[in-house]
């Protein structure tokens, strides 16, 4: 059974959950397109998360956050669970849409993870169009840069990024963009461009996407060890609620995480007061967007 559950950042309760409202719907029924007209479960998460890139409300692509010296650097990953295929751009700074040059590093084959200046010249290459560094920064970001309030992800607003989908063949995908943390030394890379830590994707367990205090997701794997959970327990909605206790206790941050099962049963789990979550599935007559 097709499904698809998308994330839009753990963090604290913002006074415009409405906008976020509209900007996850938009991206669950972009995501729900391509599942429901048959097609691949790593399209449906790249579309899905493209809309939330191209949305300034939340922390990826446009409207990303802002480095300590006020610049954007990006990251991003997706991966495909059939056959372990995944590919990942870390420090990006001049595309619009850092998940899809994700994509075509997956697609590409050769190498898993791109950074910065090879990322950058990899796009060219792939004909992928630069932007304007310039564009991608909001006047709200500037503005949150110059108050710098809230250091963690639990006194900050939402924002990152995530999809996870299971399709129609049977295969799961799982994808996450982020701007990274707000003031973060320029070349800081977090849990959203590593495989294992921030996305994962096994079509015979499930798809995982993360979000939060990425030093501590990556401390403990989150991504893999979810599903790790998820074998054992065979509980979407168990498996999440065990990785974010994981993630607080071991990884000593917090943050939240979303996953769905090899039969498309969702779950999702988060420590902080806030995670936007939206999902579709067969059976539902519009996106749930519980928050
Ligand atoms: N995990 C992201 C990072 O550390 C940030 C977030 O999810 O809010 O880059």
């Amino acid at each position: 059974m097709p499904s698809i559950i998308v994330h839009g950042g753990a963090g604290a309760v913002v006074a415009d959950a409405d906008e976020l409202r509209l900007g996850m719907r938009a991206a669950v029924s972009a995501g729900w397109a391509v599942l429901a007209a048959g097609g691949r479960a790593l399209d449906a998460v790249e579309a899905a998360v493209r809309s939330l890139e191209d949305d300034p409300r939340f922390n990826a692509g446009r409207g990303s956050v802002l480095t300590e010296d006020g610049g954007v650097e990006m990251d991003a990953s997706i991966m495909e669970g059939d056959r372990l295929a995944c590919g990942a751009v870390a420090a990006v700074s001049r595309v619009a849409n850092p998940v899809s040059l994700a994509r075509r590093v997956l697609d590409d084959g050769r190498h898993v993870l791109l950074v910065g200046d090879g990322a950058h010249a990899f796009a060219r290459a792939a004909g992928v169009a630069e932007c304007d560094p310039a564009t991608l920064v909001t006047e709200r970001q500037r503005k949150r840069l110059s108050e710098r309030r809230g250091a963690t992800p639990g006194g900050t607003l939402p924002g990152t990024v995530g999809a996870t989908a299971l399709d129609r063949h049977g295969t799961v995908a799982a994808a996450t963009s982020t701007g990274g943390t707000l003031g973060k030394r320029a070349g800081r890379v977090g849990d959203s461009a590593l495989i294992g830590a921030g996305t994962y994707a096994d079509s015979s367990l499930g798809g995982v996407s993360c979000t939060g205090d990425g030093e501590a997701i990556i401390r403990v794997v989150l991504a893999r060890r979810a599903l790790e959970y998820l074998k054992e327990a065979d509980e979407p909605d168990y498996a999440a609620k065990v990785s974010v206790d994981l993630l607080v206790e071991e990884g000593r941050g917090e943050g939240g995480l979303i996953v769905v099962d090899w039969r498309g049963r969702i779950g999702y789990a988060h420590s902080t007061s806030l995670m936007p979550v939206g999902w579709m599935t067969p059976t539902l007559g519009a996106p749930a967007l519980p928050f």
